[in-house]
């Protein structure tokens, strides 16, 4: 069938990683594609900024990319070429204890378990097959609920990673392998006992062993540069500041591809949904957000244990049991007093990121959906609860409520920086239940966000696969992998 003629092939929506990776495999596959974004720059989760004092440069939301450097779709594309170097850390992350020791997570998956002294076997056996599997079933993982590639390495993954991170976490006697296994499960941003939190665990440590956890020179955004410079340089166009309302704002395209969440695409094309994927849609959920706070230091953080200062990222906590109940409480909706912090401190790896012997800090902790509580000093005696002297290196702050998140970023909806709880309900069907998740009920609009499988995480899967999706159905054209 001849298409008839249009201003473009395919008109994306927000350039976020998602976006970006549509646009890509798009133009890619010969398509003429438009790629649009409501902010003055590009980039949505990643962007860099001064936010605090000048010389100081701060990633705004994403800055640690373990899922980036691992993601399937763009280890094919000329990154390196195109500006993107990582740096990687010595330890990916650390987990510092009150008892002033850390459990760690190296490239070593030997090491790793080792240190966890009395935990060492169980750690190994239960690491030891994902890491083996990890590179044949990472499509199946990172992608749409389908028949597996793979089915028995996947249901080697699957079986404990369907389990709740309260339950698996029985395997381990010791505090640090205990503590070390809530850092990474709390990733998932809701109660540790709810079903398939072990899953981003499993992800984010066998990613550690076999790729690391980097940090881009320069900044986060300079991923978002890279792939955007790619576009670009094999023909794809960009238009920033255009903030898309409604339908009759874009250029005739066959495909649209949406980077934003259920709620905006209802804004913006709901009337075009048939009634039951709009019904369906209005019942997508949105879980628990994030405060954040960027600090200009004088000094490296003064970590007790000795190990923080090497890594970085770093998980504060404490206990599984802290973390657990901080975690409940949240999804409660209340404020926990000493809640999970995470945080990651990319100018001990990356001199240009502040000027000369100073540093720079980024942290988050988790609060109920749309709370505009003040979580900066919470979160701060926290990070001096291991790291004595902290406060007194603060030179100065930047800070972010669930309300600033959202106005900053659209689809943050109540500062979820996932774009919609990633439970088990959500996991596979997310936004809806459908052959497709990335296909809406309107002919040639699509949603590629993080709000589609395989979710948050800058990884651009969620763009590639419905990319392929509309590649297939409205140009005909079937990409093999
Ligand atoms: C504080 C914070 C910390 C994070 N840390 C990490 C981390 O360390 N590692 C990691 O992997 N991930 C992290 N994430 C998550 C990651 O940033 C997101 O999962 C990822 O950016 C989602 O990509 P996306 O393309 O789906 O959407 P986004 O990156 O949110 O991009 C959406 C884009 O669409 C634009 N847009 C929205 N609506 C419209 C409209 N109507 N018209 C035009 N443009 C529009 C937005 O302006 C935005 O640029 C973090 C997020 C936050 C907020």
């Amino acid at each position: 069938m001849q298409l008839k003629k249009r201003d473009y092939d395919a008109v994306v929506v927000g350039s976020g990683p998602n976006g970006l990776a549509a646009a890509i495999l798009m133009q890619q596959n010969g398509l003429s594609v438009l790629l649009l974004e409501g902010k003055p720059t590009i980039g949505g989760g990643l962007r860099t900024a001064e936010l605090t004092l000048p010389g100081y440069l701060h990633d705004i939301c994403s800055a640690v990319h373990p899922l980036a450097a691992a993601s399937p779709f763009f280890e094919t594309l000329p990154l390196a070429a195109h500006g993107l170097e990582y740096i990687y850390p010595e330890i990916a992350a650390a987990h510092p204890l009150d008892n002033g020791t850390a459990a760690i997570l190296t490239g070593s998956i030997e090491e790793t378990g080792r240190l966890l002294g009395a935990d060492a076997d169980t750690y190994l056996k239960l690491m030891q097959p994902v890491v083996k599997d990890w590179p044949v079933i990472a499509a199946d993982v990172l992608g749409p609920l389908h028949f597996p590639m793979h089915p028995i390495a996947m249901a080697r993954f699957g079986l404990p990673a369907l389990t709740s991170a309260s339950h698996l976490v029985k395997r381990f006697k010791t505090p640090e392998a205990r503590g070390l296994f809530a850092g990474m499960a709390a990733h998932a941003i809701q109660p540790l006992s709810n079903l398939a939190t072990s899953a981003i665990a499993l992800v984010l440590m066998a990613n550690g062993h076999l790729k690391g956890w980097p940090i881009p020179k320069g900044g986060s955004n300079q991923i978002a540069n890279a792939l955007a410079s790619y576009f670009v340089s094999i023909g794809g166009k960009i238009e920033t500041n255009t903030y898309i309302t409604s339908l009759n704002q874009l250029p005739s395209a066959h495909a649209f591809l949406f980077d934003v969440t259920p709620r905006q695409l209802l804004k913006i094309a709901g009337h075009k949904f048939s009634p039951l994927y709009k019904w369906q849609m209005e019942r997508y959920r949105y879980g628990m957000g994030v405060f954040k706070v960027d600090w200009a230091l004088d000094a490296p953080i003064p970590f007790k244990a000795a190990e923080c200062g090497k890594a970085g990222t770093i998980h504060i906590g404490n206990t599984f049991e802290e973390i657990e109940e901080g975690e409940q409480q949240i999804w409660d909706g209340k404020h926990p007093e000493k809640p999970y912090v995470l945080l990651a401190q990319p100018s001990i790896l990356d001199s240009s990121r502040a000027p000369q012997g100073k540093h720079t800090a980024w942290a988050y902790c988790h609060v109920p959906n749309g709370s505009e509580k003040d979580m900066t000093a919470t979160i701060e005696n926290q990070v001096e609860r291991f790291a004595p002297g902290f406060k007194d290196t603060i030179l100065g702050r930047h800070t972010m409520n669930t309300v600033q998140m959202e106005e900053y970023n659209p689809n943050y909806i109540g500062g979820d920086i996932n774009g919609g709880v990633i439970d088990l309900g959500q996991l596979f069907t997310r936004p809806v239940l459908r052959w497709s998740p990335y296909k809406t009920s309107a002919k040639g609009i699509y949603i590629c966000s993080s709000s589609t499988p395989p979710g948050g995480g800058v990884h651009g899967m969620c763009g590639y696969h419905a990319a392929k999706r509309a590649l297939k159905d409205v140009f005909n054209r079937r990409l093999v992998s």
